[in-house]
């Protein structure tokens, strides 16, 4: 059903075009290791005279689905638009800062430029705007926002589901996999008679210490 909505990711990395102008290097390859999110993240620089030719990071512990969505894309970015002025991906701001940051000491020790490059000259954001028509708009794809969008659509609604995040899901997509639904049909069913969403709702605050 989702893949019939229309979803909108309002993420993303930013380039900001032609943020480097006549980077000079000196040629060879630099590593550098910054601190990520689950520990160091190593980063290998190329660079020719005048560009920065490759960025590829090394073995990490950086959340998957999370921070591997900067290490897949910020590497591509910083060599397109050969520049250190990129925002980072929503929801792995540490794993980009991490990124740059490595490929800021990378560029440091080929000689170049760190501060030209991490000066966002032309402004100009690949950004595409355009305007979509719908009798409902969700924000948030976590799993109400997703139940949302789907039990309007199966209600003949036009949805238009929006995340900021750079994947859907929100809480559902990191928790433990299991839904605890006390009371319900498939508990009635199994016989389950010393539970209830009263119950659930203690444990709950119990688990969050009292918060
Ligand atoms: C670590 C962890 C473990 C858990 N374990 C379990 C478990 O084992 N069993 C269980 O039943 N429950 C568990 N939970 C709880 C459960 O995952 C959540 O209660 C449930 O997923 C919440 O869903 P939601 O849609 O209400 O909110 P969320 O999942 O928080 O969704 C909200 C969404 O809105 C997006 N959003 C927010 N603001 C904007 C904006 N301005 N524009 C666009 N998008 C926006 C967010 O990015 C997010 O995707 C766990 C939660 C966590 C964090």
């Amino acid at each position: 059903m989702l893949n019939k909505l229309v979803f909108l990711s309002a993420l993303s990395v930013v380039a900001l075009s032609g943020a480097a102008q006549a980077a000079t290097f000196n040629p060879g390859t630099y590593t550098a290791v910054s601190k990520g999110n689950g520990g160091e993240v190593p980063v290998t620089v190329t660079f020719t005279k005048n560009a920065i030719e490759s960025v590829k990071i090394g073995a990490n512990k950086e959340t998957p689905g999370i921070g591997s969505i900067a290490i897949e894309k910020l590497p591509k970015a910083i060599v397109d638009s050969q520049s250190l002025a990129l925002n980072g991906v929503s929801g792995a701001s540490i794993t980009s800062h991490a990124i740059l940051a490595a490929v800021a000491a990378c560029v440091k020790q080929a000689g170049g430029n760190v501060d030209e490059l991490s000066k966002a000259k032309a402004q100009k954001a690949v950004v595409k705007n355009e305007t979509l028509n719908a009798d409902i708009a969700v924000v948030g794809a976590g799993a109400a926002g997703q139940t949302a969008t789907i039990r309007a659509s199966q209600l003949g609604k036009k949805v238009i589901l929006i995340e900021k995040m750079p994947f859907t899901g929100g809480a559902a997509a990191v928790n433990g996999g299991t839904v605890v639904i006390q009371g319900s049909k498939i508990q009635k069913e199994a016989g389950v008679k010393d539970d209830s969403p009263a119950i659930m709702t203690e444990d709950y605050i119990k688990n969050g210490h009292n918060l």
